[in-house]
């Protein structure tokens, strides 16, 4: 690890002393006066404070959003709507140096990740500014006896809470920001507890480039605090939700008041399913780094790696030598490739996971240890790869959440999609074949909302992605998610 004279950077001016909410247009400390610690997991070491928002912080923002959304907002032309937006590109991509280290200083995730969402950042602004005409009005001919002249339109749905966790704040937030400007929504945005900070810094951002006062806010805090708050709101029009399972169960209930939409982006325990006939010099570190990226932390991970019986033992010994490359650590190293869990917590469960594995008879193949050394203070585990495992094995069944991969073979395309297809979830899943059949066959009877063939991960903001089953429902990015931020309208004029 670098010491810090080596590390090529300082330690951003805005990670100090107490972070406030954005409300209104102003930075508000907590009602409650309460304060949460935010901990950098490479070292266990406290960063700064955010703060902890609950009900009455949540009320205040929601108001501020209401009389937003009913304000001078609502006449802001689409054009006008495009120009900020293209606005906070600038702004936002001219301090992404900056955004990156606060992401990897408060989640971890190495700066050769972080950094490498400038690149995105810049599409999906660029998508959603596109959006800003999505309410265009139509006159479609009708039907209707005597002279009428029919108006179809879409309206913005008023306010949007969103929700979203900790292992991607930079592009959570703008799944709930994007559709909302380019809508004339306005928006409440709650990170997770864990990693607050560049949302924060974003919405300074965004106030910069011109936003007007109520139109975004943020309320940190404990998700049984401020989120619940925000779901159960009876002045927010639509809940935008990013997380597990549970809390989304949490979140259905608690929004049933007023009957909120939804939008619900939940876990997976994707397939990656790899055939006798692929080129294993691509599957190889492709499906490793499918479950690997971001130390595991990623809802899409393909974590049950299924392989085709005639390669499964050259693939298992390939996988586990790939994996003994991967460089972990500290995020700010720039040759790490996956920094540390983000917290104590999820350290532990992640660790359970892997004694259970153990437990159950599959074989531990590479990786299993938590990192000591002078990582020993932060929350770093090798990748983890399990060979013999099964499809009803507790490891291949529930979200782990971290580095942990297992391989189960299979016999042939029926038996591959009967095991991929055997999970409450729906989220991805991944082939990697030469055959174009195969290709096709397998990704059209996999029960998932995205499936990537001979590659993983990749997103593009104006295609977007999305699950079925328990992993929820709603799509990320391209036209669909706009239209969830409006209603449709219909007007019959008698001429
Ligand atoms: P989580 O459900 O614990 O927390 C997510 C957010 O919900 C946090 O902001 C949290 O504070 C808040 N929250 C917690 N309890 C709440 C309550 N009672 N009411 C309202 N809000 C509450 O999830 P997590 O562990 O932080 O995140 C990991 C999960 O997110 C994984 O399951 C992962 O697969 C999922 N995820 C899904 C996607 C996707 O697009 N499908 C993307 C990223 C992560």
């Amino acid at each position: 690890m670098l010491t810090q004279d080596e590390k090529p950077f300082a330690v951003p001016d805005f990670i100090q002393g107490s972070k406030k909410n954005l409300i209104g247009g102003k930075w508000i400390e907590a009602a409650s006066g309460r304060q949460i610690d935010t901990v950098n997991p490479a070292t266990g070491q406290v960063l700064c404070r955010i703060a902890g928002g609950d009900a009455t912080d949540v009320d205040r923002a929601v108001s501020a959003a209401r009389q937003a959304f009913e304000g001078e907002w609502s006449r802001w032309t689409p054009h006008q709507r495009r120009k900020l937006i293209l606005k906070i590109h600038d702004i936002v991509l001219d301090h992404f140096d900056e955004l990156a280290l606060i992401e990897t200083l408060d989640m971890g995730a190495p700066l050769s990740r972080t950094t490498g969402l400038a690149e995105w950042t810049s599409q999906v602004l660029q998508f959603f500014a596109s959006q800003c005409d999505a309410a265009t009005v139509a006159a479609p001919p009708n039907s209707l006896p005597g002279d009428f002249l029919t108006l179809k339109s879409l309206a913005p749905v008023g306010v949007v809470g969103g929700i979203i966790p900790w292992n991607g704040p930079l592009i959570g937030l703008w799944w709930i920001f994007g559709p909302a400007l380019a809508t004339g929504c306005t928006a409440v945005l709650k990170p997770a507890e864990d990693a607050s900070l560049s949302v924060l810094r974003v919405a300074e951002l965004m106030m910069e480039a011109g936003v007007p006062d109520g139109v975004i806010n943020v309320v940190t805090g404990y998700g049984a605090d401020a989120g619940q708050a925000l779901a159960e709101h009876r002045d927010v029009d639509r809940i935008a939700f990013t997380g597990s399972i549970g809390t989304a169960q949490t979140i259905v209930r608690a929004s049933a008041g007023n009957l909120k939409r939804l939008q619900l982006e939940l876990g997976g325990k994707s397939p990656d399913i790899v055939f006798a006939d692929a080129d294993l010099d691509k599957a190889v570190p492709g499906a490793a780094m499918g479950v690997f990226t971001n130390s595991g932390q990623v809802c899409v991970a393909g974590t049950r790696i299924f392989v085709q019986r005639s390669i499964h033992d050259e693939f298992v010994e390939r996988m586990t030598e790939f994996t003994k490359t991967i460089r972990v650590g500290d995020g700010l190293d720039p040759n790490t490739q996956l920094g540390p869990l983000i917290s104590e917590r999820q350290l532990e469960r992640v660790m359970h996971y892997i004694d259970l594995g153990g437990g159950e008879g599959a074989q531990l193949a590479s990786g299993g240890n938590r990192l000591g050394g002078e990582l020993a203070s932060g929350y770093f585990v090798e990748p983890t790869v399990f060979s013999g495992a099964s499809n009803d094995m507790t490891i291949a069944r529930e979200e782990i959440f971290g580095p942990v991969a297992s391989v189960i073979p299979f016999d042939d395309m029926d038996d591959a999609l009967q095991l991929a297809n055997d999970t409450p979830f729906g989220l991805a899943g991944g082939v990697w074949t030469r055959s174009l059949s195969t290709a096709h066959k397998v990704s059209q009877n996999i029960k998932a909302g995205t499936i990537w063939v001979n590659c993983y991960g990749v997103l593009d903001p104006a295609i977007g992605f999305g699950g079925t089953k328990m992993s929820g429902y709603g799509w990320k990015g391209a036209r669909e998610h706009v239209e969830g931020y409006l209603y449709p309208k219909a007007v019959y004029i008698n001429l």
